[in-house]
Order: structure tokens, then sequence, then C-alpha cells
């Protein structure tokens, strides 16, 4: 079955990161190929899985495809926090898997924040990496409430080095009078993501993996020796298949309702001067997150520009992946950044973007086999995949070289993935759980105490 492809869009204009450096693709496929795994999906996933074959069995020939060019989805677009979350909140997991599995999840995703960083060092992966710890911050006491009863739930079950800290001591770290408290957290870096997409791609090509970009799978045939994937200029012939085009699954066939993809945006502010780091504190540079459903995350980057993400998302309807541009959503956030820090109420914004991130029915990561050990995939990474898809990666080369691992026994891996309805109950069941979340959300925002001016 044929996979929509939309035409090859200029790719520097997608997002900051994705103009930050000079980046050449590779030339697409052009003629047959013949490889022992092919990869569809040239983001962290992708590339991850295609080092981890290589890793651990030099000698596999290995091809990786990307409809666009490297680190073109969420890749290179992200707000670049390499962190612990899993799925939505710890809570959200522990009320809906159990407490033992929240833990689980938790201890991957512990890993996957070592995994990059030992990956960043190792291999000198020149992505701008800074290690500065993270704040979940309450901007309101609901908030402070929610927060606390989530480092108490992390307290109970062992998770280390998450702790509650108070308004003052929030405050002496990142001075906004809205900060309430904030669970701080030292495991938490920060990369420039589409850096650290193409280093990654000249990582993989020292280890011998052919990457061809601007080549879509237009589609992908199951035969008795192995699968044949269709591109415009030629095929791959491959024993074996990793989907890793999480946002853009539904595209796929036999990934169609899995997930489903959501557009969030970010805007950027110009390089912040002395004057308003005298104000804001945040020497340490940590990332933060506040507490809401649709949460705010922002940033410093390596020239000290704010970056906020987050607040709301698009929805997208059938195939339509062109949800970038959220004129709304951009003009609230930037309200957003002059409300929480009021010294920067002249500051320049000069970049707004926006990228999909995959939701699945029940808001956890999936991946796992697809109708047999030929063909594995990963997807719904939902807002927090940096750190996730690169141990995702690994536990994907596990499974097509047919190895158990302790990856491979986490329970969202080969876990029975509830299906999406089709639309036009799709959009219909993603406008009720959105509206529910900014219903929840303006409940909580209602306690914030808003500084006059501000
Ligand atoms: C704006 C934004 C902010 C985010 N902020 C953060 C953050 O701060 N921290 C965090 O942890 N996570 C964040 N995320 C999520 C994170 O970026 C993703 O979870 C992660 O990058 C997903 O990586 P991936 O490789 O699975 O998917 P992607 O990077 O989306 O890669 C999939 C690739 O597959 C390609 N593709 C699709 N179809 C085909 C086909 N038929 N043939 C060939 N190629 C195909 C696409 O072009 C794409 O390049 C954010 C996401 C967005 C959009």
């Amino acid at each position: 079955m044929p996979i929509p492809q939309p035409a090859p869009t200029p790719f520097a204009d997608k997002s900051f990161w994705l103009s930050s450096a000079p980046y050449t693709p590779n030339a697409p496929l052009a003629g047959d190929l013949t490889v022992d795994v092919a990869v569809l999906g040239g983001g962290y996933t992708g590339l991850a899985t295609a080092y981890f074959l290589k890793k651990a069995e030099p000698s596999l020939r290995v091809a990786l495809l990307e409809s666009e060019v490297i680190g073109f989805g969420a890749s290179g677009r992200n707000g670049g926090f390499s962190m612990t979350l899993f799925g939505l909140t710890l809570s959200v997991t522990a009320s809906l898997f159990g407490k033992e599995k929240a833990r689980q999840a938790h201890h991957y995703m512990e890993q996957a924040v070592e995994l990059v960083e030992t990956l960043v060092r190792e291999h000198q992966l020149e992505c701008d990496y800074e290690r500065p710890g993270f704040l979940r911050v309450a901007t309101a006491p609901l908030y402070v409430k929610r927060i606390h009863e989530e480092v108490e739930l992390a307290q109970r079950l062992g998770l280390e080095g998450i702790e509650w800290i108070d308004a003052e001591t929030t405050r002496r770290e990142v001075n906004s009078p809205l900060y309430l408290g904030a669970w701080r957290e030292p495991r938490c870096g920060l990369v420039n993501p589409a850096k650290l997409a193409w280093e990654f791609k000249r990582l993989i090509l020292s280890l011998g993996v052919q990457v061809f970009e601007h080549t879509p799978g237009t589609a992908i045939e199951r035969r008795a020796g192995g699968l044949l994937i269709h591109t415009p200029q030629g095929t791959v012939t491959a024993g074996k298949l990793a989907l890793a085009t999480n946002a853009y699954s539904h595209l796929i066939p036999m990934l169609r309702r899995k997930q489903v993809p959501a557009f969030t945006h970010i805007v950027l502010t110009e390089p912040l001067r002395p004057e308003h780091f005298a104000e804001m504190g945040w020497r340490a540079r940590q990332g933060i997150e506040d507490a809401r459903n649709l949460v705010h995350y922002y940033r410093l980057t390596r020239d000290n520009r704010l970056l906020m993400g987050g607040r709301d998302v698009s929805l997208t309807v059938g195939g339509d992946m062109d949800r970038d541009e959220n004129p709304d959503t951009f003009a609230k956030l930037e309200a957003d950044v002059r409300q929480l820090f009021p010294v920067l109420r002249d500051i320049r914004f000069t970049h707004r973007w926006g990228g999909p991130v995959s939701v699945p029915l029940q808001m956890i990561p999936a991946l796992g086999y697809l109708g047999d050990e030929r063909v594995a995939y990963s997807l719904g990474c939902m807002g927090h995949g940096v750190s996730l898809t690169h141990l995702n990666g690994w536990t994907l080369a596990d499974l097509l070289l047919e190895k158990k691992s302790e990856r491979t026994q986490a329970f969202f891996v080969n876990r029975r993935v509830i299906p999406w309805p089709p639309e036009p109950l799709r959009l219909l069941a993603s406008l009720g759980i959105l509206g529910y979340m900014h219903a929840e959300d303006a409940v909580y925002d209602r306690g914030m105490h808003v500084p006059d001016g501000a």
C-alpha cells in the first residue's frame, strides 16, 4: 500500500536550530540496494537504531532512509531537554499502569539521559551539550500541591535525586514573581537538537551506515525473503526493517492508528543581556517546565536566548502534517515570557516555529514488533523524546537482532497499543482530551498571582 508523501521542503526555516549550522544532506537513493536492515526515518530514533545495530554487529549492512533531511522532524526542532519524564507525569503513569511500572519507566529514562551524555562525550558530538539540571516550577497554589504529591510519589518509589524546594529557594535560582516552589532534579541535559542529529549522522556514517536523504519510503512490501521498500528513484531489499517515523507513523499503513500527531510551538528571543540576568538570576541555566497539563517549557540557548514552547498544541486531521505555525499560540507564549520575567517586557522575539509530537491513546511510548520479527517500530514519545529515543534506538536494535535484554523486557515494549478510532472520531476524541486538559489548566491557573504591571 503506498505511503502518501509531501513534496520536499526547505528545512533551514523549520527551526532556529536547523539554521544554526551549515548542513549538506546526503544524496537520495538512486537504484536498487540490498541490505540486512533498513531504517525508515532520520530522527534520533532511526539514527540511534542504526548506531546500535552497527555497534553490535559491525559487518551488518544498514541503510537509513529519510524523507527530507536528517533532523527534519521533531529531532531538529525540539526544546533540547534531555530529561527523565516518561508519558504525561509520574503519577499518571503510576495510576494507569501501577507503581512498579512507573518506577521501571523512570529508571529507563534515567538510563536514557545518561546514555545521551555518554554518547556525546565518547564520540565528541558537537551539540552544545550542557547539564544544568531541571526545575518543574509551581506557578499557582494548586500546582504546589500537584508537584508536592509528585515529589512524594517519586520518593516513595525510591527514585533518587528529586526534591521539593520552596518559593524562596526557587527564586534564588531563577527569579520569577510567579514561582511558589519547584521539583528540582539534577538529571537533565540541554542540547542544540539539530546539531545532535547531524553529529549522530556523522557518527553512523563513520561506522559504515549508508544514509539517503530526500528518500521517502513510498511503499513497503513483505516478501518471502524479506522486505521490499520502494522509494521514488530506487528500491531497498532488506532482511529487516525499523520504522522510526514517530509522529509521521499514521502515514504508514501498518501503523496508521497507533498514534496521532500533535504540533507544539516555540518562540525564541534575541540574546538576553547582563541587566536581564541581574534581575532573573538563572545563573545555573536550568531547563524549566511548569506543572500544567499543557506545559510551558523554557531554557537558555548557548548564546543566551530564551526559548519557550508549549502552552497549547495544534491538532491535525487525517494525513495533514502542516501545522508548524500557530500565530495565536506564538502570541500567547510571548506574553507568557513577559509575564514570567517582567524585566523582559521589551525583549524582541526573533524566531517562531513548531513541530509534531507523537501521541498514542494511552500517552506512553510504544515500540515492538509489527506482524513478525522482521519489522520493529517506535513511536509515541509525546513531547519528551530527546533522551528516550536514543535508548529506544538501542531497544529497537536488540529487537531486530532478536536479542533479549533488560530494555526489551520493559513493560511498554511489545505491549498491545490501543488504537485511535478512525476519522472523524479521531479528531473528536483528540478535541475531547485537549478540551479536558485546557479546562483543568484553567482551574489550576486561577490562583496565579500576577504582579501589577506584569
Ligand atoms: C517543538 C517540539 C519541542 C520538543 N521539545 C522536547 C524537549 O525539549 N525534550 C524532549 O525530550 N522532547 C521534546 N520533543 C519531542 C522530541 O523532539 C521527539 O520525541 C523526538 O525528537 C522524536 O524523535 P524520532 O526520531 O522518533 O522522530 P522524528 O525526529 O520526528 O523523526 C522521524 C523522521 O521520519 C521521517 N519520515 C517520516 N515518514 C517517512 C518515510 N515514509 N520515509 C522516510 N522517512 C520518513 C521524517 O521526515 C522525520 O525526519 C519536542 C518535540 C517538538 C516537536
